[in-house]
C-alpha cells in the first residue's frame, strides 16, 4: 500500500513600501494621497525628454534606516538601472530601480531572513473606467500621474516562510516595525504596503525548492492568508493528480477565492536593466550612517524583550504591548512611578481596557488617564476592590473618567475584605447551611458554591471568592 506524500508549504515575499518623503524619488513634486489626478507633476516624473532625475537623499536616508532596522549589510555605493517595460502607467517605458548592487543585503526580521531591500520609483495609477461607471470593465481608461515617481522600498524575503497564518503574522509584525520607523504610513487599503507571495510546496522531510507562482498584489492581511492557502491547495491538487505546477505569476480575487493567471514563464519580462545614466552612484557616508541611526527609535522586538526583561511580563503580554506601540506607550505610562504590578496592569490594559474602549482605539484618547488605571490595578492587588468591582469602576472610567478612589467610595464598591468583616459573614452562611457545612467537613468540596453565593449576596459581590474559601477552611478545621 502506498502511503500518501505530505506536502509542505514555502512562501517568500516580497512587500513594496511607500516611503513617506516629502517629495517623489527623482524630483521636487510633493507626495499628496488623495489630491486631485495630475496635479503633482513635472518634466521628470512625466518622463519628457531632456528632464534630469536627481535622488532623494531623504529617501536613502529611510533605506538605511530600514536596513539598520532589519539587520541588513548596508552597501557602501550602490547603483539605479533602468527596467525597461512598456505600460501606461509608465511614461519614461522604463522604471528606475535597484538591481545589481541594492541598497541594503541580507538581515533579518524575526525568524524570517530577509534577501534584500532596494529603493525604486513606483509608477502612476491607472483607473479603468466602465461603461456604468464602474472601475473594472475596461472600456476606457485614465491615468493619474500623482503617484508617479513616488518612492518605493521592496523588501525581499528568503522563502522561509511555511504556512500562510504565519505569513500574515510576520507581515503584521514587518508593518509595525516600519511604522514605528516612521518611513511610511504603511496603509494596506491606500496601497503604501503592498504585498506579493511566493508559493512552491515540497514532499515534506525533502530540502529542494519546488517551483514557485507569485500572488500579485495583496493589500490586506485577510487576502494574503487566504490567497497563499487557496494557491496552496490549488498546487497540493495538481501534484497529487500527477501533473507539474508550472512558474507563473497569479491573481486572487477575494469575493470568489478564483486564482487566475497574469502571465506564464514564457511571458515573463525581459527588462533589458541597464544602469541609470543620468544618476551618480550613491555613496554612504559615515554621517549618513550617522544620522540614520540616530533616527532609530526603539524597535518593537527589541522593546518586547524589554517588557519581558525589565518588567517581566509573560511573552504574550510583551508582545501586545510592543506590537501595538500606543498599548505600549499607555502601560509604560501607567506603570511609571505608580507602584503598580506589571503583569496585572498588563493584563487590565488588554483584557479589560482594550475590550470596553475597541481595539483601534488609543488608550491615551481615552477617558482612563493612566494613572487611574494603575491605581485601580494595585486597589485589586491590595483587596480593596474585588475584580468584580473593579470592572464597574472601569465602567465608570470609560464612560466619564475620575478617580478609582473616589468612585469605589461613592459606589460603595469597597471589597469586604480583611477576614475582620468577612468572618461572621461565613459563619452565618454556615450556620444557615448545616448540610453544606457537613459535605465541606467531609471533604467533599463542591457545595462550596452555595456557601460562596451567600457571602456574595450579603456583601453585593464586593467579597473575595479567594479570601472567602480560605475562612470557609479555617472555620471547619480543613
Ligand atoms: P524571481 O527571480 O522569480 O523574482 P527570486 O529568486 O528573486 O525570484 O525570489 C523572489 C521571491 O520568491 C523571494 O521572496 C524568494 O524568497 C521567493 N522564492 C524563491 N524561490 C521560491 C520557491 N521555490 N518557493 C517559494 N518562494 C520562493
Ligand atoms: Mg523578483
Ligand atoms: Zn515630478
Amino acid at each position: 500500500m502506498s502511503e500518501i506524500t505530505e506536502y509542505e508549504t514555502v512562501i517568500g515575499l516580497e512587500i513594496h513600501v511607500q516611503l513617506q518623503t516629502q517629495t517623489k524619488m527623482f524630483c521636487g513634486c510633493p507626495l499628496e494621497f488623495g489630491a486631485p489626478p495630475n496635479t503633482h507633476t513635472c518634466p521628470v516624473c512625466l518622463g519628457l525628454p531632456g528632464a534630469l532625475p536627481v535622488t532623494n537623499a531623504e529617501a536613502i536616508h529611510f533605506g538605511l534606516m530600514m536596513g539598520m532596522a532589519l539587520g541588513s549589510e548596508l552597501a557602501p555605493r550602490s547603483i539605479f538601472h533602468r527596467k525597461n517595460y512598456f505600460y501606461p502607467d509608465s511614461p519614461k517605458a522604463y522604471q528606475i530601480s535597484q538591481y545589481d548592487e541594492p541598497l541594503c543585503l541580507g538581515g533579518q526580521l524575526g525568524d524570517v531572513r530577509i534577501h534584500r531591500v532596494h529603493l525604486e520609483e513606483d509608477a502612476a495609477k491607472l483607473v479603468h473606467i466602465g461603461a456604468s461607471g464602474r472601475l473594472h470593465a475596461s472600456d476606457a481608461s485614465i491615468v493619474d500621474f500623482n503617484r508617479c515617481g513616488t518612492p518605493l522600498a521592496e523588501i525581499v524575503t528568503e522563502p522561509d516562510l511555511r504556512d500562510a497564518t504565519v505569513a500574515a503574522e510576520w507581515l503584521r509584525m514587518l508593518r509595525t516595525t516600519l511604522r514605528a520607523l516612521g518611513v511610511s504610513d504603511v496603509n494596506m487599503e491606500e496601497g503604501s504596503l503592498r504585498c506579493d507571495a511566493n508559493i512552491s510546496i515540497r514532499p515534506v522531510g525533502t530540502s529542494e525548492l519546488g517551483t514557485k507562482t507569485e500572488l500579485k498584489n495583496m493589500n490586506s492581511f485577510r487576502y494574503i492568508e487566504r490567497g497563499i492557502r487557496a494557491e496552496v491547495a490549488r498546487q497540493t491538487a495538481i501534484v497529487r493528480g500527477g501533473g507539474r505546477v508550472e512558474q507563473e505569476t497569479l491573481h486572487f480575487d477575494p469575493r470568489t477565492e478564483a486564482i487566475t493567471s497574469l502571465r506564464s514563464k514564457e511571458e515573463a519580462h525581459d527588462y533589458r536593466y541597464f544602469p541609470e545614466p543620468d544618476l551618480t552612484p550613491v555613496a554612504i557616508s559615515s554621517e549618513m550612517l550617522d544620522r540614520a541611526r540616530a533616527a532609530l527609535p526603539e524597535l518593537p522586538l527589541a522593546r518586547a524583550e524589554r517588557f519581558a526583561s525589565e518588567h517581566g511580563l509573560n511573552e504574550e503580554s510583551a508582545h501586545l504591548l510592543a506590537f501595538r506601540s500606543e498599548l505600549g506607550d499607555y502601560f509604560e505610562e501607567a506603570h511609571a512611578g505608580n507602584g503598580v504590578e506589571p503583569q496585572p496592569l498588563a493584563n487590565w490594559v488588554a483584557n479589560e481596557l482594550m475590550p470596553r474602549l475597541g481595539a483601534d482605539v488609543d488608550p491615551a484618547d481615552s477617558q482612563v488617564a493612566p494613572a487611574a488605571l494603575a491605581k485601580l490595578v494595585s486597589m485589586v492587588g491590595a483587596k480593596e476592590v474585588t475584580g468584580a468591582g473593579a470592572r464597574q469602576v472601569l465602567d465608570r472610567l470609560v464612560a466619564e473618567g475620575g478617580d478609582p478612589v473616589a468612585i469605589v467610595e461613592a459606589e460603595g464598591l469597597g471589597a469586604v475584605g480583611g477576614a475582620d468583616s468577612l468572618a461572621p459573614i461565613v459563619t452565618a452562611a454556615l450556620d444557615a447551611n448545616p448540610d453544606v457545612a457537613e459535605k465541606l467537613r467531609g471533604g467533599d468540596m463542591k457545595p462550596i458554591g452555595v456557601i460562596v453565593g451567600f457571602v456574595m449576596k450579603e456583601t453585593k459581590g464586593r467579597a473575595d471568592g479567594k479570601e472567602i474559601t480560605r475562612l470557609v477552611r479555617e472555620q471547619l478545621g480543613l
